[in-house]
């Protein structure tokens, strides 16, 4: 059953990525505070990715040929608590879904 409204997610961290939107507002950034996700299949990362405002998350296979897929989400610098709270919303659920996405929002 596609797409999925819910995604198990296992959070890497928090990083640094270029070329992502933040996920609260829009802007581009040209080098964005990023969480890392590892996601169980390519089609549960391109879910993950559908739940997001326009180029805020990609996907980004480890390396071409393995199949651990990961899902990166940007944030602005004025976003960044918020990416902060999307992370333990991860970490403490395992799961991505809009609704995560709007409680981490507020
Ligand atoms: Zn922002």
């Amino acid at each position: 059953m596609r797409p999925k409204t819910e995604v198990y997610v296992n959070s890497r961290g928090i990083g640094s990525e270029g070329g992502l939107n933040c996920f609260c507002c829009g802007e581009p950034q040209s080098l964005a505070s990023n969480i890392a996700a590892f996601v169980d299949s390519k089609e549960d990362g391109e879910d993950a990715v559908a739940m997001f405002i326009s180029g805020a998350a990609r996907l980004y296979p480890i390396r071409f040929g393995c199949s651990v897929i990961q899902v990166k989400i940007g944030a602005c610098d004025a976003h960044f608590s918020q990416l902060t709270a999307l992370h333990k919303l991860f970490v403490a659920t395992n799961t991505l879904s809009k609704q995560v996405i709007d409680r981490s929002r507020v």
